[in-house]
């Protein structure tokens, strides 16, 4: 039996899983969790009644991250990473039918997942900087009245992060739901939940007919506890938006699917953020020295409000730039073969002794 073409398509997509001293290439924290919330994780286990199906509703965690984020525990849906709670919005939201917008070059698991779910792809532009094309993407909501609006903000792989006026003027312009995933949001010097937490959102409209209607009600944003919380291997992401949405959201998902130790370790996490908010400092400082040193070094480099840089080398190849690396066991990602970044690489920021052996590898590359 062939596979489904789009599944097939994908072949190409995932990191290569290679062996590199150096492992810059898919954006995680380089500093594992506070050993103090992992020693009173192994101790909270004891009491998990393992027999039985986890809270099927993850209350405790919901609530936690609702009190976390000054929300309801209505407003909070969890998913085993954010790709599932992606994955969970066009279940509900899209399908046969129903299509979504997304704005290349941008994070190619919404339009799979989208794919996947038999939602139609519209895909848009980014202008010279990488930043929304207001132009283009009007003519799509006009054209296309798309159920939903992916904004990746920031970024990945480009890293900016887009301008408050943005994220309104699309919740203005489109229809459908806006859906700013924020996996990198704390990096950021701004975040769209700073919009749900305003007034306005506190008068969210009622679903009616099980339509999410107003302008407030439509703005849902994502985020993970893979890349600040350094729990990438926990795969556990949520969102924060209307609780209708939420509740669509939790009829799509398959029962229990959140299993006890995740929830648990979730609500750990959330006491030790003065922990988490040292590492985001940390990695916003490396990133500065990155980006000043890559730019000494002649490579091409935009400006990043992310864990991770897109460059560019300017006088040679970008894949023989990676290959090079990879040599000297520096693995970052490849990306010259995307049509919007031919060209280009990226590196995430890692602790200052795996920056300063990406540098001296490139130097080495380039010399
Ligand atoms: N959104 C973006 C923009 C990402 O880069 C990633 C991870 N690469 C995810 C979502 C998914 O993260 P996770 O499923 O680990 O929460």
């Amino acid at each position: 039996m062939p596979v489904r073409e789009d599944i097939r398509l994908m072949a190409g997509y995932h990191s290569p899983q290679v062996e590199a001293a150096v492992r810059l290439n898919t954006n995680e924290s380089p500093f594992a969790p506070p050993g103090a919330w992992l020693r009173e994780l192994q101790a909270e286990l004891a009491s998990v009644p393992f027999n039985r199906y986890p809270d099927r509703s993850a209350r405790e965690l919901r609530s936690a991250l609702a009190r976390f984020h000054d929300v309801t525990p209505e407003q909070v849906f969890c998913g085993n990473g954010s790709n599932e709670v992606i994955q969970c919005l066009l279940l509900a939201f899209g399908g046969p039918g129903r299509s979504v917008a997304v704005f290349e070059p941008t994070y190619a698991m919404h339009s799979h997942i989208a794919r996947l779910t038999g939602t139609r792809v519209i895909a848009g532009r980014r202008d010279e900087e990488h930043m929304l094309d207001r132009e283009d993407a009007k003519r799509i909501f006009d054209e296309h009245s798309p159920e939903l609006v992916f904004l990746c903000s920031p970024n990945n792989p480009t890293g900016r992060v887009e301008t408050r006026e943005t994220v309104e003027w699309v919740l203005e312009c489109s229809r459908g739901l806006v859906v700013v995933d924020e996996a990198y949001g704390q990096f950021a010097p701004w975040s769209a939940l700073s919009l749900i937490s305003s007034p306005t959102f506190a008068e969210m409209e009622p679903v009616r007919n099980g339509a999410v209607g107003s302008k407030a009600a439509r703005l849902v944003v994502t985020r993970t506890f893979s890349k600040t919380w350094a729990m990438a291997a926990a795969r556990l992401g949520y969102l924060i938006g209307h609780a209708g949405v939420v509740s669509a959201c939790q009829e799509a998902a398959l029962p229990y699917h959140l299993d006890a130790v995740k929830q648990l370790a979730g609500r750990l996490a959330l006491e030790w953020k003065a922990e988490m908010d040292e590492r985001i400092a940390m990695v916003v400082q490396e990133r500065g020295r990155l980006l000043e040193s890559m730019r000494e070094l002649g490579l091409r480099v935009w400006p990043s409000d992310a864990n991770f840089i897109l460059f560019k080398p300017l006088d040679c190849d970008g894949r023989v730039l990676w290959e090079g690396l990879l040599e000297r066991s520096v693995l970052v990602r490849d990306l010259t073969a995307w049509p919007e970044l031919k060209g280009c690489l990226r590196v995430t920021v890692g602790t200052r002794d795996e920056n300063s052996a990406f540098l001296a590898a490139v130097r080495e590359c380039l010399g």
